[in-house]
């Protein structure tokens, strides 16, 4: 696996490397052009000096050879004031047809010049060009007229060798490569520092919170450091850790909730069956056993059907399949089916109707939903009393009620009811065969559809459970 340190020194030396090459390239070529103009303009200035003595002296160069002496003496002088000093440079004239006639210089002359070169003087245009030098270094040379009468006299060479400033450039490349290293070196090392800085308290978090262990849920990350972005992710794994904890209790009271729910009929059951094995019963004896331990099974399908059905909804994806509904044709279909049960319990049973526009809904689970609540309310109302459903717009959407007039709930209760497994003392009591999920899982079907459920209670007058949906925003409903 990569370390985070290495990869973030490794790139800041690469990116450090980019940019010291880019940059010592534009300074070495920057400095290399600025030399060759410099070195052009120097012995432009030169020639143009000695060509002016020239021209202003026209025999100069034809004198005995005391004038020449002198001629060539006052020409050197002013090569020096030119700045040519310690640079081996030399000044030669050829006549117009390319014969060397005169020179200031020691080295050895070159006898001619090229006829070409000729040609561009003679036309006005000054001729430079980089040759081997006398010395054997490399040597620049300068081409100009020296006119007389308006035409070419003599054609002047200036000469200077460039090894004086191909060393600068020698000793500009050696201080680039020095001081890039140097600059890498302090990159690779700066990076490093840099990495350990940010890292350790990374690290120092990694350890704390491998700390944290199952048992140990509650702990928290604790990071003193003057940087805001990681405290900021302290406080996140912090709180990631607070819903982590949630969940873990939530699911550990589930899983205590449902042992305890599945242990009571099986407990029942096995009680039935060692009384009955104890001694010979008779036919009718073993009747009410097979009863009441079918009863208990059907206690336990129940309760795996709940608990299938929440486990559903624990999901990333609940299981609801949303299309535009009509909600009164389906309400009208669920009391048509019940109505049986709860005349049996001599509970009027009815429903109410505005015009509502469509939801967005799963007809299945929203069916179950108003069943659950419909079957409470059968349970909870004693003979003689009524349930009204109620469809009504509210809002954006619709809300459909369940009003009973039963026992009604106290309301300490009320924040709990949609709690898993959560029972009143009554709902216990009765032993209804209720599971304490009814509610929840209709909760679970409300808020999957994007809406919420609600309760008001009085004791004694009754409860009024209702559902709210957002509308579908489709008003045509598919056949
Ligand atoms: P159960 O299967 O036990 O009915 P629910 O989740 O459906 O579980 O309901 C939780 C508790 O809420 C019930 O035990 C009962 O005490 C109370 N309850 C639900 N509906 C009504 C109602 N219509 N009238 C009175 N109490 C109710």
């Amino acid at each position: 696996m990569k370390s985070l340190r290495d990869v973030t020194s490794k790139s800041a030396v690469i990116l450090m490397a980019g940019i010291l090459l880019a940059f010592s390239v534009l300074i070495y070529v920057g400095v290399e052009v600025l030399l060759d103009r410099y070195v052009d303009g120097r012995l432009m200035a030169l020639a143009e000096t000695i060509a002016k003595i020239v021209e202003q002296h026209p025999n100069i160069l034809e004198e005995s050879n005391e004038e020449r002496s002198l001629a060539t003496e006052r020409i050197q002088r002013n090569t020096e004031q030119q700045g040519f000093q310690g640079v081996t440079h030399s000044i030669r004239i050829y006549s117009s047809d390319g014969r060397l006639v005169w020179r200031v210089s020691d080295t050895v002359p070159q006898q001619s010049v090229a006829g070409w070169v000729i040609e561009q003087v003679r036309s006005g245009n000054p001729v430079y060009e980089s040759a081997q030098a006398t010395d054997g270094t490399t040597a620049r040379h300068l081409y100009i007229s020296i006119p007389r009468y308006g035409q070419l006299r003599y054609v002047l060479q200036a000469e200077t060798s460039l090894r004086r400033y191909r060393n600068t450039m020698k000793s500009l490349l050696i201080l680039l490569t020095i001081g890039s290293g140097a600059m890498l070196l302090v990159a690779w090392i700066g990076s490093r520092w840099l990495a350990q800085k940010v890292l350790t308290p990374i690290a120092m978090l990694s350890v704390s919170a491998e700390t944290i262990s199952e048992v140990e849920l509650g702990k928290r990350l604790t990071l003193e450091s003057p940087y805001q972005e990681l405290l900021q992710l302290a406080q996140a794994f912090n709180s990631v850790m607070d819903r982590f904890q949630r969940n873990v209790e939530s699911q550990r009271r589930f899983i205590d909730h449902a042992a305890h729910e599945l242990r009571t009929p099986l407990t029942i059951m096995q009680g039935n069956l060692e009384v009955a094995l104890l001694k010979a019963r008779t036919a009718e004896e073993y009747r009410d056993v097979v009863i009441n331990n079918l009863e208990q099974v059907g206690r336990l399908i129940a309760l795996k059907r709940a608990l299938l059905t929440l486990a559903k909804f624990s999901g990333d994806k609940p299981p609801v399949y949303l299309a535009p509904l009509a909600l009164e044709p389906l309400i009208h279909d669920v009391v048509a089916e019940l109505t049986i049960l709860f005349d049996e319990c001599r509970i009027k049973l009815s429903f109410e109707s505005q015009s509502v526009p469509p939801v967005l809904g799963d007809a299945q689970w929203l069916k179950q939903a108003l069943i659950n609540l419909l079957d409470n309310a059968l349970r909870y109302t004693p003979s003689g009393g009524a349930v009204t459903v109620r469809l009504q717009t509210a809002g954006e959407g619709i809300a459909l009620t369940v009003e009973d007039t039963g026992h009604g709930i106290e309301p300490e209760h009320l924040p709990h009811l949609f709690e898993r497994f959560y029972r009143t003392d009554r709902g216990r009591a009765k032993d209804s065969g209720g599971t304490g999920l009814g509610l929840a899982i209709v909760k679970e079907i409300v808020e999957a559809h994007g809406g919420s459920i609600s309760v008001t209670s009085q004791v004694d007058k009754g409860s009024s459970f209702t559902l709210r949906l957002p509308a579908s925003t489709h008003q045509t409903i598919p056949a």
